[in-house]
C-alpha cells in the first residue's frame, strides 16, 4: 500500500486544507465540526462575509441555567424543550450543553437560522404556519449537514414541519429552495409553491 504525506494527499484528492484556526477550548471541537459539516453541505450558498461573521462570534454552549438565564435576559419563556435559540448573524446563538452529537447538530440549526436570509427569514415567518415551514426546512438542512455524525439521532425535532418541508422541496427544487433560504432568490417562485401546496391541503 501506497502511504502519503498529507500535502500529496490533498493535491491528489482535491481536498482543501482546513482554514488556519485554532482549537483554545473544548468547546470548538463541536464548532469547528458544525461548521465543517454546514459549510460541506452549503458552502456554495455561504458567502464569506457570513461565514467571518460565525466565525467571529462563535455560538454559546451553556449549561442549563446559564441557558436559561440567558433566555431569559432575551425575553424567550418556556425553555423546556429548547435546544438553542438564535437571533441574527451578528448575535451567538446559545445552545444547551448536551452529548457531542446534540450539540452539533443544534449549533448547525442555530447557524442556519443566523446565515438564513434576513428578508427570507422575516418573509416566511410572517405567519405561524410560515414559521412551522421555516423550522422544517431548518430541520431539514440539518439533517442533511449532519447525516452519518457518530451518535446522531435523525427526527428527534420538528418530524411533521419537516415532512412539509421536504414536500415544498420537491415542489420547487432543491437548488431553488437553498437559493430562497441563503440569498432570498426567487421568492415568486417560493411563495406561489407554498399557497399552493397549502390550498392542496384544505
Ligand atoms: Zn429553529
Amino acid at each position: 500500500m501506497t502511504q502519503h504525506r498529507s500535502t500529496e494527499l490533498r493535491d491528489e484528492t482535491g481536498v482543501r486544507a482546513p482554514a488556519n484556526r485554532t482549537l483554545e477550548t473544548l468547546d470548538d471541537i463541536p464548532r469547528e465540526i458544525a461548521d465543517r459539516r454546514l459549510h460541506a453541505e452549503f458552502g456554495e450558498h455561504i458567502s464569506p462575509q457570513k461565514s467571518e461573521a460565525i466565525r467571529d462570534r462563535p455560538d454559546r454552549i451553556e449549561g442549563s441555567a446559564e441557558f436559561q438565564e440567558a433566555a431569559k435576559r432575551a425575553g424567550i419563556g418556556g425553555t423546556g424543550d429548547v435546544l438553542g435559540w438564535s437571533t441574527d448573524i451578528e448575535s451567538p446563538a446559545h445552545v444547551l450543553r448536551q452529548d457531542m452529537a446534540k450539540e452539533i447538530a443544534t449549533l448547525i440549526h442555530e447557524d442556519l437560522h443566523r446565515m438564513t436570509d434576513p428578508i427570507t427569514r422575516a418573509e416566511i415567518t410572517s405567519t405561524d404556519s410560515g414559521s412551522r415551514l421555516y423550522e422544517g426546512i431548518t430541520e431539514m438542512y440539518t439533517e442533511k449537514a449532519v447525516k452519518g455524525l457518530h451518535g446522531h439521532k435523525p427526527g428527534e425535532c420538528y418530524a411533521d414541519s419537516m415532512r412539509h418541508a421536504e414536500r415544498v422541496e420537491q415542489f420547487v427544487g432543491d437548488a431553488e429552495l437553498r437559493r430562497y433560504f441563503f440569498k432570498h432568490e426567487l421568492p415568486e417562485n417560493i411563495g406561489r409553491a407554498i399557497d399552493q401546496l397549502r390550498r392542496d391541503q384544505t
